[in-house]
Protein backbone atom coordinates (compact mmCIF):
# COMPACT_ATOMS: atom_id res chain seq x y z
CA UNK A 1 0.00 0.00 0.00
CA UNK A 2 1.12 3.59 -0.58
CA UNK A 3 2.88 5.03 2.40
CA UNK A 4 4.27 8.53 2.58
CA UNK A 5 4.33 10.99 5.32
CA UNK A 6 1.81 12.15 6.28
CA UNK A 7 0.68 16.20 5.72
CA UNK A 8 -1.02 17.81 8.46
CA UNK A 9 -3.96 18.27 6.70
CA UNK A 10 -5.00 15.92 4.21
CA UNK A 11 -7.32 18.36 1.14
CA UNK A 12 -9.53 16.22 -0.99
CA UNK A 13 -9.79 18.41 -4.44
CA UNK A 14 -13.47 19.24 -5.53
CA UNK A 15 -13.69 16.56 -7.84
CA UNK A 16 -12.91 13.77 -4.72
CA UNK A 17 -16.21 15.35 -3.01
CA UNK A 18 -18.90 12.79 -2.37
CA UNK A 19 -21.33 12.77 -5.55
CA UNK A 20 -23.73 10.71 -3.47
CA UNK A 21 -24.95 10.37 0.26
CA UNK A 22 -24.47 6.90 1.65
CA UNK A 23 -27.17 5.65 3.41
CA UNK A 24 -26.47 3.12 6.24
CA UNK A 25 -29.92 1.82 6.55
CA UNK A 26 -29.50 -0.54 3.44
CA UNK A 27 -27.24 -2.03 5.36
CA UNK A 28 -28.98 -2.45 7.81
CA UNK A 29 -32.04 -4.65 9.41
CA UNK A 30 -35.39 -1.99 8.92
CA UNK A 31 -35.84 0.41 12.13
CA UNK A 32 -38.65 0.46 13.56
CA UNK A 33 -41.05 2.76 11.65
CA UNK A 34 -42.36 6.26 12.65
CA UNK A 35 -45.41 6.39 14.71
CA UNK A 36 -48.39 8.74 14.24
CA UNK A 37 -48.76 10.17 17.71
CA UNK A 38 -52.47 9.87 17.62
CA UNK A 39 -53.27 6.79 16.12
CA UNK A 40 -49.92 5.11 16.62
CA UNK A 41 -49.73 3.37 13.53
CA UNK A 42 -46.52 4.16 11.18
CA UNK A 43 -46.41 7.14 10.01
CA UNK A 44 -47.74 7.89 6.18
CA UNK A 45 -45.73 9.72 3.50
CA UNK A 46 -48.78 12.07 3.30
CA UNK A 47 -48.15 12.77 7.02
CA UNK A 48 -44.57 14.02 6.91
CA UNK A 49 -45.29 15.52 4.40
CA UNK A 50 -47.54 18.04 6.34
CA UNK A 51 -44.34 18.90 8.28
CA UNK A 52 -41.54 18.20 6.58
CA UNK A 53 -40.70 18.85 2.67
CA UNK A 54 -41.41 15.92 0.08
CA UNK A 55 -37.77 15.48 -0.62
CA UNK A 56 -36.87 15.09 2.77
CA UNK A 57 -39.76 12.67 3.05
CA UNK A 58 -38.65 10.26 0.24
CA UNK A 59 -35.02 9.93 2.17
CA UNK A 60 -36.45 9.57 5.46
CA UNK A 61 -38.27 6.39 4.72
CA UNK A 62 -35.86 4.84 2.45
CA UNK A 63 -34.03 2.22 3.69
CA UNK A 64 -33.30 0.31 0.53
CA UNK A 65 -31.04 2.49 -1.78
CA UNK A 66 -27.37 2.62 -0.21
CA UNK A 67 -26.42 5.43 -2.32
CA UNK A 68 -28.21 8.97 -3.15
CA UNK A 69 -27.16 11.10 -5.71
CA UNK A 70 -26.26 14.38 -4.11
CA UNK A 71 -27.57 17.32 -6.34
CA UNK A 72 -25.76 19.31 -8.55
CA UNK A 73 -27.07 22.63 -6.93
CA UNK A 74 -26.48 21.50 -3.59
CA UNK A 75 -22.79 20.40 -4.78
CA UNK A 76 -22.11 23.81 -6.13
CA UNK A 77 -23.04 25.04 -2.79
CA UNK A 78 -21.23 22.44 -0.82
CA UNK A 79 -17.92 23.64 -2.59
CA UNK A 80 -18.18 26.96 -0.88
CA UNK A 81 -16.70 25.05 2.00
CA UNK A 82 -15.97 21.98 0.76
CA UNK A 83 -14.63 19.45 1.02
CA UNK A 84 -13.44 19.85 4.57
CA UNK A 85 -9.84 19.44 5.88
CA UNK A 86 -8.87 15.91 7.47
CA UNK A 87 -6.17 17.30 10.29
CA UNK A 88 -3.49 14.83 11.61
CA UNK A 89 -3.37 15.95 15.48
CA UNK A 90 0.53 16.43 15.49
CA UNK A 91 1.33 18.60 18.22
CA UNK A 92 -1.72 16.86 20.49
CA UNK A 93 0.03 13.74 20.28
CA UNK A 94 3.74 15.64 21.02
CA UNK A 95 1.90 17.45 24.02
CA UNK A 96 0.77 13.80 25.13
CA UNK A 97 3.43 11.88 24.49
CA UNK A 98 1.31 9.00 22.93
CA UNK A 99 2.41 6.50 20.43
CA UNK A 100 -1.20 6.45 19.03
CA UNK A 101 -2.17 8.55 15.52
CA UNK A 102 -5.10 11.34 15.68
CA UNK A 103 -6.74 12.63 13.13
CA UNK A 104 -9.74 15.04 13.03
CA UNK A 105 -12.29 15.88 10.45
CA UNK A 106 -12.83 19.54 10.90
CA UNK A 107 -16.20 20.66 9.77
CA UNK A 108 -16.09 24.08 11.70
CA UNK A 109 -14.68 25.75 8.26
CA UNK A 110 -17.87 27.79 7.47
CA UNK A 111 -19.58 31.03 8.86
CA UNK A 112 -22.37 28.68 10.56
CA UNK A 113 -19.48 27.32 12.47
CA UNK A 114 -20.54 24.00 12.33
CA UNK A 115 -20.98 20.76 10.46
CA UNK A 116 -24.89 21.44 10.14
CA UNK A 117 -24.85 23.56 6.73
CA UNK A 118 -24.21 20.22 5.20
CA UNK A 119 -27.68 19.52 5.85
CA UNK A 120 -29.26 23.17 6.07
CA UNK A 121 -28.78 23.48 1.95
CA UNK A 122 -30.29 19.67 1.26
CA UNK A 123 -33.04 20.74 3.16
CA UNK A 124 -33.49 24.80 1.52
CA UNK A 125 -32.93 23.35 -1.82
CA UNK A 126 -35.64 21.08 -1.79
CA UNK A 127 -37.99 23.36 -0.19
CA UNK A 128 -37.10 25.93 -2.98
CA UNK A 129 -37.98 22.77 -5.77
CA UNK A 130 -41.46 22.18 -4.24
CA UNK A 131 -42.42 25.71 -4.21
CA UNK A 132 -42.37 25.92 -0.95
CA UNK A 133 -41.84 30.09 0.27
CA UNK A 134 -41.29 29.66 4.06
CA UNK A 135 -39.09 27.51 6.61
CA UNK A 136 -39.51 27.24 10.51
CA UNK A 137 -36.88 26.09 12.54
CA UNK A 138 -35.57 25.50 16.10
CA UNK A 139 -31.84 26.25 17.43
CA UNK A 140 -30.30 25.08 20.84
CA UNK A 141 -26.94 26.65 20.77
CA UNK A 142 -27.91 28.61 17.28
CA UNK A 143 -25.40 26.89 14.79
CA UNK A 144 -28.30 24.81 13.25
CA UNK A 145 -30.67 28.45 13.34
CA UNK A 146 -27.61 30.13 11.47
CA UNK A 147 -27.12 26.95 8.78
CA UNK A 148 -30.66 27.29 7.76
CA UNK A 149 -30.55 31.47 7.80
CA UNK A 150 -27.32 30.39 5.26
CA UNK A 151 -29.06 27.89 3.26
CA UNK A 152 -32.49 29.67 3.33
CA UNK A 153 -30.88 33.21 2.13
CA UNK A 154 -29.12 31.82 -0.62
CA UNK A 155 -32.52 29.96 -1.90
CA UNK A 156 -34.85 32.76 -1.24
CA UNK A 157 -37.05 31.51 1.66
CA UNK A 158 -38.38 33.24 4.62
CA UNK A 159 -37.41 31.82 8.09
CA UNK A 160 -38.21 31.69 11.91
CA UNK A 161 -36.32 30.33 13.92
CA UNK A 162 -37.36 29.69 17.46
CA UNK A 163 -34.09 29.70 19.58
CA UNK A 164 -34.00 28.14 23.14
CA UNK A 165 -34.22 31.23 25.24
CA UNK A 166 -30.77 30.76 27.69
CA UNK A 167 -29.21 30.22 24.31
CA UNK A 168 -30.62 33.40 22.89
CA UNK A 169 -29.34 35.12 26.62
CA UNK A 170 -26.14 33.90 26.06
CA UNK A 171 -25.08 34.18 22.54
CA UNK A 172 -26.79 37.35 21.56
CA UNK A 173 -24.67 37.69 18.35
CA UNK A 174 -25.80 34.48 17.60
CA UNK A 175 -29.12 35.76 16.62
CA UNK A 176 -27.38 39.09 14.76
CA UNK A 177 -25.64 36.27 12.58
CA UNK A 178 -29.00 35.09 11.83
CA UNK A 179 -30.57 38.12 11.05
CA UNK A 180 -28.08 39.42 8.79
CA UNK A 181 -28.71 36.04 6.78
CA UNK A 182 -33.07 37.63 6.87
CA UNK A 183 -34.11 35.18 9.60
CA UNK A 184 -36.75 36.00 12.20
CA UNK A 185 -35.47 34.56 15.52
CA UNK A 186 -37.49 34.30 18.66
CA UNK A 187 -36.20 33.28 21.72
CA UNK A 188 -38.52 29.93 23.24
CA UNK A 189 -40.49 29.23 24.89
CA UNK A 190 -42.61 32.56 23.72
CA UNK A 191 -46.07 33.52 23.49
CA UNK A 192 -46.60 33.12 19.86
CA UNK A 193 -47.93 29.35 19.65
CA UNK A 194 -50.40 27.74 21.54
CA UNK A 195 -47.57 25.14 22.81
CA UNK A 196 -45.28 27.48 23.88
CA UNK A 197 -47.84 29.23 26.15
CA UNK A 198 -48.30 25.65 27.44
CA UNK A 199 -44.95 25.07 28.46
CA UNK A 200 -44.74 28.87 30.24
CA UNK A 201 -47.59 28.37 31.93
CA UNK A 202 -46.39 24.82 33.48
CA UNK A 203 -42.83 25.98 33.52
CA UNK A 204 -42.51 29.97 34.29
CA UNK A 205 -39.25 31.16 34.21
CA UNK A 206 -37.69 28.02 32.17
CA UNK A 207 -35.24 28.24 29.83
CA UNK A 208 -36.49 26.39 27.45
CA UNK A 209 -34.84 23.69 25.62
CA UNK A 210 -34.11 21.60 22.09
CA UNK A 211 -37.49 19.95 23.04
CA UNK A 212 -39.75 22.98 23.25
CA UNK A 213 -38.44 24.84 20.42
CA UNK A 214 -39.21 22.22 17.78
CA UNK A 215 -42.82 22.01 19.12
CA UNK A 216 -43.16 25.59 18.77
CA UNK A 217 -41.58 25.86 15.29
CA UNK A 218 -43.88 22.43 13.94
CA UNK A 219 -46.58 24.36 15.16
CA UNK A 220 -45.82 27.36 13.12
CA UNK A 221 -45.04 25.09 10.00
CA UNK A 222 -48.10 23.28 10.17
CA UNK A 223 -50.48 26.27 10.96
CA UNK A 224 -48.64 28.46 8.15
CA UNK A 225 -49.41 27.97 4.14
CA UNK A 226 -46.47 26.91 2.29
CA UNK A 227 -44.70 26.56 4.85
CA UNK A 228 -42.39 23.76 6.63
CA UNK A 229 -39.98 22.95 9.30
CA UNK A 230 -36.23 21.87 8.79
CA UNK A 231 -34.75 19.94 11.36
CA UNK A 232 -30.97 20.07 12.27
CA UNK A 233 -30.47 16.52 13.97
CA UNK A 234 -32.33 13.44 15.25
CA UNK A 235 -34.02 12.11 11.57
CA UNK A 236 -32.24 10.11 9.03
CA UNK A 237 -32.51 12.23 6.03
CA UNK A 238 -30.38 14.46 8.27
CA UNK A 239 -27.80 11.38 9.26
CA UNK A 240 -28.01 10.57 5.15
CA UNK A 241 -27.13 14.11 4.63
CA UNK A 242 -24.27 14.35 7.20
CA UNK A 243 -22.66 10.95 5.31
CA UNK A 244 -20.50 13.48 3.28
CA UNK A 245 -18.63 13.87 6.61
CA UNK A 246 -17.65 10.31 6.87
CA UNK A 247 -17.28 9.49 3.29
CA UNK A 248 -14.53 12.27 2.84
CA UNK A 249 -12.72 11.17 5.65
CA UNK A 250 -12.59 7.44 4.26
CA UNK A 251 -10.90 8.99 0.94
CA UNK A 252 -8.32 11.34 2.75
CA UNK A 253 -7.19 8.32 4.88
CA UNK A 254 -7.41 5.76 2.42
CA UNK A 255 -5.27 8.22 0.07
CA UNK A 256 -2.58 7.65 2.91
CA UNK A 257 -3.27 4.12 3.58
CA UNK A 258 -4.44 5.05 7.02
CA UNK A 259 -7.15 2.87 8.78
CA UNK A 260 -9.03 4.22 12.06
CA UNK A 261 -9.26 1.41 14.93
CA UNK A 262 -11.36 4.17 16.84
CA UNK A 263 -13.74 6.33 15.74
CA UNK A 264 -15.32 9.12 17.92
CA UNK A 265 -18.17 11.63 17.32
CA UNK A 266 -20.45 13.62 20.44
CA UNK A 267 -24.15 13.12 20.35
CA UNK A 268 -26.68 15.42 20.80
CA UNK A 269 -29.23 14.35 18.23
CA UNK A 270 -26.57 11.65 16.45
CA UNK A 271 -26.57 13.47 13.25
CA UNK A 272 -22.51 14.21 13.38
CA UNK A 273 -21.72 11.04 14.66
CA UNK A 274 -24.23 9.02 12.34
CA UNK A 275 -22.39 11.02 9.37
CA UNK A 276 -18.93 10.23 10.25
CA UNK A 277 -19.34 6.91 11.41
CA UNK A 278 -21.58 5.69 8.66
CA UNK A 279 -19.17 4.42 5.90
CA UNK A 280 -16.93 2.88 8.34
CA UNK A 281 -20.01 0.93 10.17
CA UNK A 282 -21.47 -0.03 6.42
CA UNK A 283 -18.16 -1.65 6.27
CA UNK A 284 -18.48 -3.29 9.90
CA UNK A 285 -21.92 -4.46 9.15
CA UNK A 286 -21.17 -6.21 6.02
CA UNK A 287 -18.32 -7.90 7.71
CA UNK A 288 -15.83 -6.32 5.79
CA UNK A 289 -13.64 -5.10 8.77
CA UNK A 290 -13.73 -3.99 12.14
CA UNK A 291 -13.36 -0.50 14.21
CA UNK A 292 -14.31 0.59 17.48
CA UNK A 293 -16.97 3.71 17.54
CA UNK A 294 -17.61 5.91 20.47
CA UNK A 295 -20.28 8.11 20.95
CA UNK A 296 -19.40 11.06 23.71
CA UNK A 297 -22.72 12.80 25.13
CA UNK A 298 -22.67 15.02 28.08
CA UNK A 299 -23.35 13.87 31.89
CA UNK A 300 -26.46 16.29 31.99
CA UNK A 301 -27.89 14.78 29.14
CA UNK A 302 -27.16 10.57 29.09
CA UNK A 303 -29.66 9.56 26.59
CA UNK A 304 -27.88 6.66 25.60
CA UNK A 305 -25.88 5.55 28.41
CA UNK A 306 -28.72 6.23 31.25
CA UNK A 307 -31.93 6.30 28.56
CA UNK A 308 -33.93 3.87 28.07
CA UNK A 309 -34.97 2.04 24.31
CA UNK A 310 -38.75 2.89 23.56
CA UNK A 311 -40.81 5.05 21.58
CA UNK A 312 -40.96 8.46 22.47
CA UNK A 313 -42.05 12.28 21.28
CA UNK A 314 -38.92 14.17 19.91
CA UNK A 315 -40.70 17.18 21.26
CA UNK A 316 -41.69 18.32 24.50
CA UNK A 317 -45.04 19.42 23.35
CA UNK A 318 -45.81 15.84 22.26
CA UNK A 319 -46.89 16.87 18.67
CA UNK A 320 -43.94 15.05 16.60
CA UNK A 321 -43.60 11.58 15.43
CA UNK A 322 -43.28 9.07 17.88
CA UNK A 323 -39.82 7.18 17.75
CA UNK A 324 -38.28 3.74 19.08
CA UNK A 325 -34.80 5.83 19.97
CA UNK A 326 -32.78 6.26 23.41
CA UNK A 327 -34.62 8.61 25.45
CA UNK A 328 -34.66 10.39 28.70
CA UNK A 329 -38.44 11.50 28.03
CA UNK A 330 -39.67 13.90 26.27
CA UNK A 331 -40.67 16.00 29.61
CA UNK A 332 -36.25 15.94 30.11
CA UNK A 333 -35.05 19.30 30.24
CA UNK A 334 -31.31 18.94 30.77
CA UNK A 335 -29.75 21.03 33.57
CA UNK A 336 -27.51 23.75 31.81
CA UNK A 337 -24.73 22.49 30.16
CA UNK A 338 -22.61 24.99 27.90
CA UNK A 339 -22.68 22.42 24.76
CA UNK A 340 -26.40 23.49 23.82
CA UNK A 341 -26.10 21.34 21.18
CA UNK A 342 -26.09 18.32 23.34
CA UNK A 343 -28.97 19.21 25.37
CA UNK A 344 -31.23 16.85 23.46
CA UNK A 345 -33.37 14.39 25.66
CA UNK A 346 -33.58 11.81 22.85
CA UNK A 347 -31.43 9.94 20.23
CA UNK A 348 -31.12 9.16 16.13
CA UNK A 349 -32.97 5.92 15.67
CA UNK A 350 -29.64 4.47 13.70
CA UNK A 351 -27.77 5.20 16.36
CA UNK A 352 -30.48 3.88 18.79
CA UNK A 353 -30.67 0.89 17.03
CA UNK A 354 -26.74 0.45 16.49
CA UNK A 355 -25.50 1.39 20.00
CA UNK A 356 -28.82 -1.36 20.94
CA UNK A 357 -27.34 -4.03 18.91
CA UNK A 358 -23.46 -3.65 20.41
CA UNK A 359 -22.03 -2.55 17.38
CA UNK A 360 -21.09 1.31 19.21
CA UNK A 361 -20.01 2.57 22.78
CA UNK A 362 -21.25 5.03 24.46
CA UNK A 363 -19.96 6.94 27.26
CA UNK A 364 -21.02 10.46 28.97
CA UNK A 365 -18.15 13.40 29.96
CA UNK A 366 -18.37 16.33 32.65
CA UNK A 367 -17.78 19.90 31.39
CA UNK A 368 -14.98 20.64 33.09
CA UNK A 369 -13.46 17.50 32.07
CA UNK A 370 -14.35 18.46 28.21
CA UNK A 371 -13.44 22.06 29.32
CA UNK A 372 -9.72 21.01 30.05
CA UNK A 373 -9.72 18.73 27.00
CA UNK A 374 -10.60 21.71 24.83
CA UNK A 375 -7.83 23.92 26.29
CA UNK A 376 -5.60 21.47 25.58
CA UNK A 377 -6.71 21.44 21.66
CA UNK A 378 -6.61 25.05 21.23
CA UNK A 379 -3.17 25.57 22.84
CA UNK A 380 -1.77 22.54 20.92
CA UNK A 381 -3.31 22.67 17.63
CA UNK A 382 -4.83 26.34 17.56
CA UNK A 383 -8.29 26.15 16.92
CA UNK A 384 -10.88 27.25 19.46
CA UNK A 385 -13.23 24.12 19.82
CA UNK A 386 -16.68 24.18 20.02
CA UNK A 387 -17.90 22.68 23.40
CA UNK A 388 -20.10 20.25 21.61
CA UNK A 389 -16.83 18.77 19.55
CA UNK A 390 -14.73 19.25 22.61
CA UNK A 391 -16.41 15.98 24.12
CA UNK A 392 -15.73 14.03 21.64
CA UNK A 393 -11.64 15.61 21.78
CA UNK A 394 -11.95 14.46 25.54
CA UNK A 395 -12.46 11.17 24.23
CA UNK A 396 -9.98 11.01 21.52
CA UNK A 397 -7.35 12.58 24.25
CA UNK A 398 -8.62 9.70 26.82
CA UNK A 399 -8.29 6.39 24.40
CA UNK A 400 -4.68 8.03 22.89
CA UNK A 401 -3.04 8.52 26.82
CA UNK A 402 -4.63 5.00 27.46
CA UNK A 403 -2.58 4.26 24.58
CA UNK A 404 0.84 5.68 25.76
CA UNK A 405 0.27 2.88 28.84
CA UNK A 406 0.08 -0.09 26.86
CA UNK A 407 2.43 1.54 24.32
CA UNK A 408 -0.06 0.69 21.12
CA UNK A 409 -0.20 2.31 18.06
CA UNK A 410 -3.60 3.04 17.49
CA UNK A 411 -5.28 5.40 15.19
CA UNK A 412 -8.08 7.36 16.32
CA UNK A 413 -10.30 9.46 14.42
CA UNK A 414 -12.97 12.19 15.70
CA UNK A 415 -14.97 14.39 14.66
CA UNK A 416 -14.35 18.18 15.28
CA UNK A 417 -17.86 19.41 14.52
CA UNK A 418 -17.58 23.40 15.03
CA UNK A 419 -15.21 26.41 16.47
CA UNK A 420 -15.85 27.92 19.43
CA UNK A 421 -16.17 31.40 18.92
CA UNK A 422 -20.07 31.94 20.00
CA UNK A 423 -19.22 30.36 23.17
CA UNK A 424 -16.76 32.73 25.04
CA UNK A 425 -19.48 33.00 28.10
CA UNK A 426 -18.45 29.73 28.25
CA UNK A 427 -14.50 29.63 28.06
CA UNK A 428 -15.19 32.63 30.42
CA UNK A 429 -17.01 30.71 32.87
CA UNK A 430 -14.09 27.88 32.76
CA UNK A 431 -11.84 30.36 32.90
CA UNK A 432 -13.16 31.85 36.05
CA UNK A 433 -13.06 28.79 37.32
CA UNK A 434 -16.50 28.54 38.01
CA UNK A 435 -17.74 26.40 35.64
CA UNK A 436 -19.68 23.48 37.73
CA UNK A 437 -20.15 19.81 36.70
CA UNK A 438 -23.99 18.52 37.52
CA UNK A 439 -25.19 14.79 36.54
CA UNK A 440 -28.51 14.37 37.16
CA UNK A 441 -29.40 11.85 40.08
CA UNK A 442 -31.22 8.24 39.51
CA UNK A 443 -34.62 10.11 40.72
CA UNK A 444 -34.42 12.61 38.61
CA UNK A 445 -33.85 10.28 35.48
CA UNK A 446 -36.54 7.76 36.65
CA UNK A 447 -39.03 10.81 37.32
CA UNK A 448 -38.77 11.84 33.50
CA UNK A 449 -38.85 8.07 32.26
CA UNK A 450 -42.00 6.82 34.53
CA UNK A 451 -44.00 9.53 32.42
CA UNK A 452 -43.59 7.38 29.07
C1 LIG B 1 -25.46 20.59 16.77
C2 LIG B 1 -24.06 20.33 17.05
C3 LIG B 1 -23.65 19.09 17.56
C4 LIG B 1 -24.60 17.99 17.94
O1 LIG B 1 -25.52 17.60 17.00
P1 LIG B 1 -25.55 16.15 16.38
O2 LIG B 1 -26.78 16.10 15.59
O3 LIG B 1 -25.54 15.17 17.50
O4 LIG B 1 -24.35 16.05 15.54
C5 LIG B 1 -22.31 18.88 17.76
N1 LIG B 1 -21.41 19.84 17.50
C6 LIG B 1 -21.76 21.04 17.01
C7 LIG B 1 -20.70 22.06 16.76
C8 LIG B 1 -23.09 21.32 16.77
O5 LIG B 1 -23.44 22.50 16.28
Amino acid sequence: MLKQPIPTKIYLSEDEMPKAWYNLRADMDPLPPLLNPETRKPCTKEELEAIFCKGCVEQELNETDRYIAIPDEVREFYKMYRPSPLVRAYWLEKALGTPAEIYYKHEGNNTSGSHKLNSAVAQAYYAKQEGIKSLTTETGAGQWGTALSMASAFYGLDLTVYMVKVSAEQKPFRREVMRTYGANVIPSPSETTEVGRKILEKHPGTGGSLGCAISEAVEKATSTENCRYGLGSVLNHVLLHQSVIGLESKVALEKYGVKPDIIIGCAGGGSNLGGLIAPFMGEKLRGEADYRFIAVEPETCPSLTRGKYVYDFGDTGKITPLMKMYTLGHDYIPALTHAGGLRYHGMNTVISALYDKGYMEATSVSQTKVFEAATLFAKTEGILPAPESSHAIRVAIDEALKCKESGEKKVILFGLTGTGYFDLFAYKRFNDGEMVDYAPSDEEIENALAKL
